[in-house]
């Protein structure tokens, strides 16, 4: 039995127990008052009797006197009369059960017996001798001495009756008494344990409540990290992933602060893709993997005592418990997640979940990345490294609505390698290769961060210059073409010849609004530059000037 009702019951079998004695025992005090009342009512008639015969035999004493001074019959009449009491009392009296020493009934019989005795003795005196021979018997004080006796006796078995009587009367009142502080004492009782199962019961309600609120909210946790599994499983970008994690950790940690870092291609920085809560404006971007615990270590770093634990670089000493994990895929680090919390008790809570959500994104990160890898082979070409026309193709669509979302440009220098046919029937096919590879090389060295070199096939190359302007493509691509003649290679030992190139340049908005029909343009002045003698620049003509033309 669970402890709650064992306690429960224990309170309310004390409870029941405590009223079953209260009722018990006023029961027991009731009857006790019923016996001490009938007690007292017996007392009182014995008394009485006592009391009764007493008075009938000093009646028949007066009337016996009275007749012997006067010695008129109405006195013997009545003298009969009073006789007949004393004989019926005494009869009532001697079996009456006295209180005190039993001899005290004989004697007062005995007594009575004698003083009616000498009552009979004087009125045959008086009868037979006259008033005078009875004055003489009275006078010898005989009866007086008997009647002294007889008050005597009866007053101290009055007494001793009453001293009964009170002795009942006091011990009932004393029962009464107890009988009140144990009223009083067991309703105090039973007030504390009905006080007490209360509490135990309102503590117990309290208990199961909490446990319907823990049930729901992992029910909906499960709910929610279902969501977030297959959320991330249809990621197919870091950016998707760090949208989908944002908006679940919301939901799943609230009121708490967060932030999913997502380690950077040069490997030495971690890059901030989603922050959240009240704090987020704390968390530094970007951070490196030296400044976290959890990056050095490889595993979760929590701090539940800010102020002895390892502090984290990157996160300010807020007084807050916080959380590192390490998204790790393929033993590879490739992000890592941050939570701060003001609640230093759910931490322990929030880590259990945090660990299973940080597996959950690092396999989601580890399917991005071999994506990424893929596509990085599949957009690339494997003989320059540069990307390749499918790869422009895609990228194209996405500049043009940049440049005119920003209102800026961009330029397009396609370049050819002047004879190069001729270049590889002298030197041979592989000579063609490094030349490609060289010259792949050379060309990067033109271009910033954000151009985009492509090999659009064969010998031709075509750079994408976004925010360039038509004359700035132009000096570019006649900077290109100046400096190729200083492009030395040797093969096998052998000195190869330098290359010329001829170039085709054209520009948004120059040249129209959509790419393709910009780079058309940019061929066809290629092709210009050819016709022109080779080895030269040439800017395709502006729509306008093409139309007067
Ligand atoms: P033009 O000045 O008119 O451009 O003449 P060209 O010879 O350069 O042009 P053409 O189109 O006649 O010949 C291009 C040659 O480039 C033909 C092909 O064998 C060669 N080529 C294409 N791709 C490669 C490659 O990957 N490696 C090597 N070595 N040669 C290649
Ligand atoms: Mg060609
Ligand atoms: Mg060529």
């Amino acid at each position: 039995m669970p402890t709650f009702q064992r306690k429960l019951l224990i309170m309310l079998g004390l409870a029941l127990a405590i009223v079953s004695m209260t009722a018990a025992a006023v029961m027991y005090n009731a009857r006790q008052e019923a016996q001490t009342e009938q007690l007292v009512h017996q007392s009182g008639s014995r008394i009485t009797i006592l009391d009764n015969l007493l008075a009938s035999l000093f009646e028949a004493e007066s009337s016996q006197r009275a007749f012997a001074a006067s010695r008129d019959a109405l006195f013997i009449n009545e003298h009969r009369q009073e006789r007949d009491d004393v004989e019926r009392l005494l009869a009532a009296f001697q079996q009456q059960d006295f209180a005190g020493d039993p001899a005290l009934t004989t004697q007062l019989a005995e007594l009575i017996e004698q003083r009616t005795a000498l009552m009979d003795e004087l009125l045959l005196v008086s009868q037979e001798q006259g008033t005078v021979a009875a004055a003489q018997m009275i006078a010898s004080y005989e009866g007086k001495r008997i009647m002294d006796r007889i008050r005597d006796v009866s007053s101290r078995m009055v007494q001793a009756e009453r001293g009964r009587m009170d002795r009942k009367l006091l011990e009932s009142e004393r029962l009464s008494q107890r009988l009140q502080r144990w009223v009083v004492l067991a309703g105090l009782i039973n007030s504390l344990l009905l006080v007490g199962a209360f509490l135990l019961i309102r503590r117990e309600a309290q208990r199961s409540e909490n446990l319907v609120e823990q049930l729901r909210q992992t029910s909906s946790e499960v709910t929610l990290v279902n969501q977030l599994s297959s959320g991330l499983q249809s990621c197919e970008t870091r950016e998707d992933t760090a949208a989908v994690l944002q908006h679940y950790m919301q939901r799943l940690f609230p009121g708490m602060t967060g932030g999913l870092y997502l380690m950077r291609g040069s490997r030495n920085l971690l890059q901030l893709a989603a922050a959240w809560g009240e704090e987020a404006d704390h968390l530094v971007d970007p951070i490196e993997p030296q400044q976290c615990w959890a990056l050095r270590m490889g595993h979760t770093h929590q701090t539940s005592d800010p102020d002895k634990a390892l502090r984290c670089q990157h996160w300010p000493d807020l007084h807050h418990a916080y959380l590192c994990l390490p998204l790790l895929a393929q033993g590879e680090i490739v992000g890592m997640l941050h939570l701060s919390l003001r609640d230093k008790g759910k931490l322990e809570e929030a880590q259990r979940l945090a660990e299973l959500l940080s597996t959950h994104a690092a396999a989601a990160m580890a399917g991005i990345l071999l994506r990424e890898a893929l596509h990085h082979q599949s957009v690339r070409d494997p003989l320059t490294g540069l990307f390749n026309r499918r790869y422009l193709e895609e990228t194209m669509e996405r500049e043009q609505l940049r440049a005119k979302r920003n209102k800026s440009g961009f330029g397009l220098i396609m370049l050819d390698v002047d004879h190069f046919k001729r270049f590889n029937d002298d030197y041979g096919h592989q000579a063609g290769d490094l030349l490609l590879k060289e010259l792949s090389q050379y060309l990067r060295r033109y271009i910033r961060g954000e151009d985009i070199p492509c090999r659009y096939g064969g010998e031709e190359f075509l750079l994408v210059l976004p925010g360039a302007t038509l004359e700035q493509c132009r000096e570019r691509g006649e900077e290109i073409r100046r400096n190729l003649a200083g492009l030395q290679l040797d093969f096998q030992g052998q000195r190869l010849p330098s290359v010329t190139a001829s170039i085709g340049v054209a520009a948004y908005p120059d040249h129209g609004e959509e790419w393709q029909g910009i780079q058309h343009l940019a061929d066809k002045a290629l092709y210009q530059a050819k016709r022109s003698g080779r080895n030269q620049v040439n800017v395709a003509p502006l729509p306008s000037t093409a139309d007067e033309k």
